[in-house]
């Protein structure tokens, strides 16, 4: 019998990832090792329950007697905080979703790793803040990441049988967020809401957010460099509104291996899940007839500062990958909060690493990871900094 872990189960791609779990065959077909959550007792105790997990766990210490009392005679131990996530990820299993939004993710996946298995990476953010040591550490103890980001997925796919060295250029899709057909103008008073719905992806609020303002796209563009090894130059993004083309490889010859399907995260955590079999899925059946075009588009700079930031995020290297994940959650903290505006983003994320290169710098390669929290911490005490000083002038 398999067993499996996911982290972030309560969330969106843990509630998929549930989904599927279930519909193969649930506690009869999985040992469900350690489900965890980050505030909802009630949905975690529920999954627990449904998968007869071994364990669960809360982030949230203050909820551990709710939880305790939720999993009361289920047999499933409920345990509290960060030392217990990451007791969670010591316990060996074969498959283990790291789906917790954020740097936050970063640990608990990375602890996972040492134990072999297999790890099902929907958290980018940890190829972003720490893509060399997370690949190291893979290797040195024998584990496996299987992307689990659609457009990741969709190259992890057109890449099977082929080599890289015969690889050009890889394309990433993106819709172009909610903003794509706003006047550039009116981009600085959107709101909260506003930015929290996708076209066409159902996602977490974070996610849906950074895809509004294609931060999401930047992380990705720095995530398929830490993944598939590939140059930042041969790294292409292209907006495409209808989602469905998540990506596209390029090869040497001129043949261009594209991946189709519906906008539904279920496809790429299935399979990851299933890997390297594929199995039947749950998700819609494209009909091109019916959708008649698809359309493409290049990214405007000026409407995704986001996008280039990226590129001089890889140029600079080392823990900058880290300065700049951590500046923008602080960044989308705070226009959550309302402490700042839409466009304000992107302008306090620049500045935030243009002081922090000028006064640490951040071009050196990470050893360990608490160098990468070291990093992340400072940025984040960077980011209120600036964000204060642009709110006194
Ligand atoms: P979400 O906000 O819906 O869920 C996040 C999960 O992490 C929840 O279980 C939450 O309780 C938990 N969590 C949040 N903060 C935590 C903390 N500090 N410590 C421990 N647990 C915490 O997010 P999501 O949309 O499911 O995204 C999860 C990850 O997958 C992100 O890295 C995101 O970029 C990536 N991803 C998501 C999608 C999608 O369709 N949602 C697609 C591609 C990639
Ligand atoms: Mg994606």
């Amino acid at each position: 019998m398999r067993s499996v872990s996911v982290f972030g189960a309560t969330g969106s791609i843990g509630e998929s990832t549930f989904d599927l779990l279930m519909r193969q065959g649930g506690a009869q077909a999985y040992r469900t090792v350690a489900l965890t959550g980050g505030r909802n007792v009630a949905r975690l105790a529920e999954q627990a329950k449904a998968l007869k997990a071994e364990i669960a766990v809360i982030a949230d210490e203050t909820l551990l007697p709710d939880l305790k009392a939720a999993l009361h005679g289920s047999g499933t131990v409920a345990a509290a905080g960060q030392n217990a996530l990451m007791e969670a990820a010591d316990r060996p299993a074969d498959w283990i979703m790291s789906g917790i939004v954020g740097a936050a993710g970063l640990a608990p996946g990375f602890r996972a790793l040492s134990h072999g298995g297999t790890l099902a990476l929907a958290n980018k953010e940890s190829l972003v803040t720490a893509g060399p040591l997370l690949m190291a550490e893979a290797r040195a103890h024998g584990a496996r990441i299987l992307p689990v980001d659609s457009e990741h997925s969709a190259v992890f796919q057109a890449l099977v049988g082929e080599e890289m060295e015969a690889v050009e250029a890889i394309t990433i899709t993106a819709s172009g967020g909610a903003f794509r057909d706003w006047p550039l103008e009116r981009l600085a008073t959107a709101t909260v809401a506003e930015a929290s719905t996708h076209p066409n992806w159902a996602m977490g609020q974070r996610i849906t957010i950074d895809s509004a303002s294609m931060f999401n796209k930047a992380l990705e563009i720095i995530e398929t460099h830490e993944f598939f090894g590939i140059e930042p130059e041969r790294i292409e993004v292209l907006v495409h509104p209808e989602s469905l083309v998540h990506a596209l490889v390029g090869f040497r010859d001129g043949g261009v291996i594209g991946h189709l399907g519906a906008p539904d995260m279920r496809h790429a955590i299935g399979y990851a899940l299933n890997w390297p079999e594929r199995n039947h899925l749950p998700v819609s059946r494209l009909n091109l007839a019916k959708i008649g075009q698809l359309t493409f588009s290049a990214p405007d700079p000026a409407r995704y500062p986001a996008l280039r930031l990226a590129r001089e995020v890889m140029a600079a290297g080392g823990l900058t990958g880290a300065a700049f994940n951590a500046s923008k959650e602080a960044a989308l903290d705070a226009f959550i909060d309302g402490r700042i505006g839409f466009t304000k983003m992107a302008d306090v994320v620049e500045d935030v690493l243009e002081r922090l290169s000028r006064d640490t710098g951040l071009g050196k390669s990470a050893t360990s990871l608490d160098m990468v929290l070291d990093a992340d911490r400072a940025a984040r005490r960077m980011t209120v900094e600036v964000i204060k000083d642009m709110q006194r002038t």
